[in-house]
Formats: structure tokens, sequence, C-alpha cells
């Protein structure tokens, strides 16, 4: 039995369609290792094989679409078993259309269950038709809480989450939101590695760049979470939080040598995680001792979600 990986893409794998240092090796390594894995990205607009393709051209082989779990996936898996036969009017890009679509989820213009919000930038036209929805009894419903996303290390696009705080403005209904961190994403996520790895899967890992769904997430559902400081967290940020991460490290290229030895790394390792002993890499909620360096400091931008 090996331990499984949850893994976010953006800060993690690639920034600005330019690979992480290391991330290569560490894909790699897993793969080597036969450790399973998946993929795990709040991002809706791609389907699994665009994000298959995107990362052959960056320069990781061998991968398949399922090794990816979307926030549209999810989305969709939800409204499936929470409410077969619903209909839905879609803001949002292919990913998430194809994602419904083989759902057998109906689009409906008309009086939809549902107005479903995406990544992606809408049209005012389509803003007011889904206010107008919303207005005659659609629910409101969000494939991720991100009010913003990072382009690049100076840029931030809107995200989802922006789009449906208009919407809970303009109808006064307030959405409800899948992706991380909610549980809803997590327990899928779980059970799509279970079954990629047939059963076989001693723990669940995850690993990501951002606080708010990554690590807050992993720690509501219960799993250790390893954060890396290549994407949107600085070290200094970290103590800012409530909820910590397990094991804080540089990049994924950290963690090339623990997979293919089975010999834990001491690299920025959390106070909770001490070398040889592998149950306490598994030691979920303790805080990292970073509350030093969480001294008072200017928030340029509001929270990246909900
Ligand atoms: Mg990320």
């Amino acid at each position: 039995m090996k331990t499984g990986y949850l893994i976010d893409m953006d800060g993690v794998i690639y920034r600005e369609n330019q690979l992480i240092p290391g991330a290569e090796r560490f894909v790699s390594a897993l793969m080597a290792q036969g450790c399973p894995f998946l993929f795990l990205t709040n991002n809706s607009a791609p389907t699994p094989e665009d994000l298959c393709v995107r990362l052959r051209h960056i320069g990781i082989q061998g991968l398949s679409p399922r090794h990816f779990y979307t926030s549209a996936l999810n989305t969709a898996e939800f409204l499936s078993e929470t409410h077969p036969g619903c209909t839905a009017f879609v803001l949002g890009e292919g990913g998430l259309l194809t994602a419904l679509h083989d759902q057998k989820i109906a689009n409906d213009a008309i009086r939809p269950s549902y107005v479903v919000v995406g990544e992606g930038a809408p049209t005012m036209e389509r803003l007011s038709k889904a206010h107008e929805c919303i207005e005659r009894g659609a629910r409101l419903l969000a494939t991720n809480p991100d009010n913003w996303c990072p382009v690049s290390a100076e840029k931030t696009r809107p995200g989802a989450g922006a789009t449906a705080a208009f919407l809970e403005a303009s109808t006064g209904r307030r959405a409800y939101y899948l992706g991380k961190p909610n549980g809803y994403m997590f327990h899928r996520a779980r059970h799509k590695l279970t079954e990629l790895a047939r059963g076989e899967v001693r723990d669940v890992v995850m690993i990501g760049d951002t606080m708010e769904t990554d690590v807050r997430g992993a720690l509501e559902a219960g799993l250790p979470s390893y954060l890396v400081l290549s994407g949107s967290t600085q070290m200094e940020d970290i103590g800012d939080y409530v909820y910590q991460p397990t094991r804080v490290l540089q990049s994924v290229g950290d963690l090339v040598e623990e997979i293919l030895t089975g010999k834990g790394s001491d690299r920025l390792n959390s106070p909770v995680y001490q070398e040889g002993d592998a149950k306490a890499t598994r030691i979920v909620g303790n805080r990292h001792q970073t509350d030093v360096l969480a001294i008072s400091k200017p928030r340029p931008r509001p929270a990246m979600t909900k």
C-alpha cells in the first residue's frame, strides 16, 4: 500500500505556463514508485483532456485525463448525485459545459433548477439572464469560491467567486460554493484516487500552494497538507491563518528523494514531523511555528476565497 497524493496544479506544478523546477522529477518519481496521485484544481474552465495536453506541452509526459479532477467535474457530480434530472443555466467555459453534459444535466435558459457559475468572463447580457433565472426561482451554485486567481507573479484575474458575488448582490440570494475547500471536493477526490489505485491507498496527502483552499480543505477533510512556497503563499503569510499545514516545502522537488527512497526528508519540516516516524506525517492540525513571522501588514487584496 502506498501513500496517495492529491496535488494542486497552479503554483505547484506550473506557473504562467512554466514548469516549476523539480515538478517533472516529482511526477516521474510518483509514476516510477507506483504512488497513486490525482491533480486537483479549482479551475473549472479546462477539461481533464485539456489539462493533460497542457502538461504534455510544458514537459510532463505519461499522464492521462483520469489523473485530473476539476471543480467542474465536482459540480457536475454534486448535481447528478443530489438532484438527478435537474437543469442549469451556465456561466462558464468548455470544461464546465462538458462536465454537466456528461452527467446529463441539460442547459436551460427559461426556468432552470440552478444557475451554475464557473471560471470565465461572462457578458453583462449573460449576467442579466442569470439574474432573471434566479429571480424566477433558480438556486445559485458556483464551481469554486476563488474571488481572484493568479495570472502571473504581478497579475491576477477575477475568479468564479467574484462572478457569484455579483449575482448574490443583485438577487439577495446566497450561492453555494463547490471546489476546494468544500468537503465534497475532497470526498469525491479521495474516492476517485482510491478507484485509480484499485483500493491500494494507505493514506492521502494534499499538496498545494494556497492556504484558503488547499490547506484549509485538507484540514477539514482530515488529511495532512504539504504547503509549497512555489506559488501564491510566502513563508511570512502562513502565521496569519488559524489552520496550518502539516509541512512546508520550497517546492514539490523537495519530495523527490523521499518518494524514491521512502525515507523522510527533513527539509523545512514542520515541528510535527520527525524523520523515521512515519506516523508523525499524518498528524493533522498542529500549528506550524511561523507565528513569529505574522507581523501586522497591509492586505493589498481581498481574501482569495469566501
Ligand atoms: Mg494553486
